[in-house]
């Protein structure tokens, strides 16, 4: 409530209008008049007001915060951003990945973990999820997982037999299910989990030298589960309640914070590693790559928009800014492709002229022109010039080049030593689950299964969970076994 005297209403021209709720007509009683136009301009506003969902992803949530850089790791990345006693502005969004926008966000799903980064070199962003590892490896199978997880043509409803069809057909998925199907599915909160870049990407440091890396956002809160029941309950009572808490914890003062922890490879080991290190469901084992500290993210300031803010908020992996880069993994390098098309498409071609889509940098592009353009283009217009226009700086832009030869084929990745589908499922399973962990991935897969999954689509799935660990498949089968009889 506020005593001050209201601003006069005007319409989006900026002109007051008489009326907040008469129409213009003739008579009391008589028809409106076309002439109305503050009526119909909030018609036609009213009727325009949605825009595409996101595809995947669509129900989520964000915030503004900061990142400060608390080690020193200038021998990997010379990126301003990774600089010791550096703070740089950030925005962050959550979402669940199946589920439309109004759906639950309490479902068990990935969670999306998408940040940027405003820094003094344009933007960074860092388009992760809650996972370390992802379902495919490949970017041609992604539109039939996401399909498979969505709704039947038919009827419009999710189905699980198609879920587990999908999955039991694609052995890659056992990482990434085992995930799923576990606690870390439903975190309790977007604040009690952790981020994950997934992929590898590269840094590049000073002198030029490029290493390849993983981003680990470690929740300072703690990681916290919701289990099966308490999620389903909570999909009724409250459907927003990821979304409330994120907002309502952040406007008391509590701000939620992550520790942003690298693994670092050096350039050389990817080729002889007992990973294929660009395998989007593989990770790369501690022991191997230990976590390297680097800052700490920390969210301090709710939107005060969500359409603007968070629903128009393009978060896009080729933004990477110097001393930062892609590495050779499949999905990324596609994910680079689809998710400026995805902006393009939801957005306008000019979706970086948005404020929240802005770098904090001036822009010195070449792009023109454009449905909903809102900079300004000078000339001249085209590069090269000799009228003083901007220049290309390879120095300035550090891009991570690798070396790439052979035949073009249609493969799956080389195959180092130790990969294959099955074999980090299983070591998560037997050696980081402890019994009651099991015993709920055990519940959950066999009442996720029991939920409309028929021959031969059952089989498969007990057989993929043994192929993961045979005494948890055994539990799997005798749990829906016994339920159906
Ligand atoms: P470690 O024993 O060094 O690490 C295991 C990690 O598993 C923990 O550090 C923790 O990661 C994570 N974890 C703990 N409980 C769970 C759970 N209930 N569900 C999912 N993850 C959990 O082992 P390795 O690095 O050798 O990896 C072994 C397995 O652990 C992998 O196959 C993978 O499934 C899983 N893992 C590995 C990660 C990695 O990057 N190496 C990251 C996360 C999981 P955190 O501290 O990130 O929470």
């Amino acid at each position: 409530m506020s005593n001050a005297v209201p601003e006069p209403t005007t319409t989006d021209a900026g002109i007051p209008v008489p009326s907040d709720g008469l129409s213009l007509t003739v008579g009391p009683d008589g028809p409106i008049l076309l002439q109305d136009h503050y009526l119909i301009e909030q018609m036609a506003n009213f009727n325009r007001e949605r825009i595409p969902e996101r595809q995947p992803h669509a129900k989520g949530g964000g915030a503004f915060g900061r990142f400060e850089v608390t080690n020193d790791v200038s021998a990997y990345t010379r990126a301003a951003v990774f600089s010791p006693g550096t703070k740089t502005d950030t925005l962050i969004r959550f979402s669940t990945v199946a589920g439309e926008r109004g759906t639950p966000d309490t479902w068990r799903d990935p969670r999306g973990f998408s940040l940027r980064f405003y820094t003094s070199e344009g933007n960074l962003d860092i388009v992760g999820n809650n996972t370390p590892v992802f379902f495919i490896r490949d970017p041609l199978k992604f539109q039939h997982f996401i399909r498979s997880q969505k709704r039947r043509a038919a009827n419009n409803l999710r189905d699980n037999d198609m879920q587990w069809d999908f999955w039991t057909l694609v052995p890659e998925s056992a990482h990434m299910l085992s995930w799923l199907m576990g606690d870390r599915g439903i975190p309790r909160t977007w604040r009690h989990m952790n981020g994950y870049s997934s992929h590898t990407y590269s840094w590049i440091n000073a002198a030029g030298k490029i290493s390849w890396v993983k981003y680990h956002f470690i929740s300072d809160q703690g990681i916290e589960f919701l289990t099966q029941a308490e999620a389903d309950q909570l999909a009724g009572a409250d459907p927003d309640y990821h979304q409330r808490d994120l907002y309502r914890t952040i406007e008391r003062g509590n701000y939620p914070s992550w520790t942003l922890e690298m693994q670092v490879m050096p350039f050389e080991d990817a080729g002889s590693y007992r990973f294929n290190p660009f395998d989007l469901t593989k990770v790369w084992p501690h022991s191997d790559y230990p976590l390297i500290e680097v800052g700490r993210l920390t969210l301090d300031r709710n939107v005060t928009d969500y359409h603007t803010e968070i629903e128009q908020a393009a978060f896009e992996p080729n933004n990477q800014v110097p001393g930062t880069g892609l590495s050779p993994d499949k999905m990324l390098l596609a994910r680079g492709f689809a998710y400026a098309d995805a902006h393009r498409a939801r957005l306008g071609v000019n979706y970086k002229q948005i404020p929240v889509n802005s770098p904090r940098v001036e822009v010195h592009s070449y792009s023109k022109d454009g449905v909903m353009r809102i900079n300004n283009v000078s000339d001249p217009v085209y590069a090269p010039n000799s009228y003083g226009g901007p220049q290309a700086d390879p120095l300035r832009a550090a891009e991570a080049l690798w070396d790439s030869d052979g035949d073009m084929v249609r493969a799956a990745y080389t195959l180092h030593a130790e990969d294959d589908d099955y074999g980090q499922a299983a070591t998560m399973v037997r050696e980081v689950l402890d019994d009651a962990a099991r015993e709920r991935l055990v519940s959950n897969v066999a009442s996720h299964l029991r939920n409309g999954v028929s021959e031969p689509v059952l089989l498969r799935a007990f057989e993929y969970w043994k192929h993961i660990d045979k005494e948890t498949g055994e539990k799997i089968e005798a749990a829906v076994r016994s339920e159906s009889t």
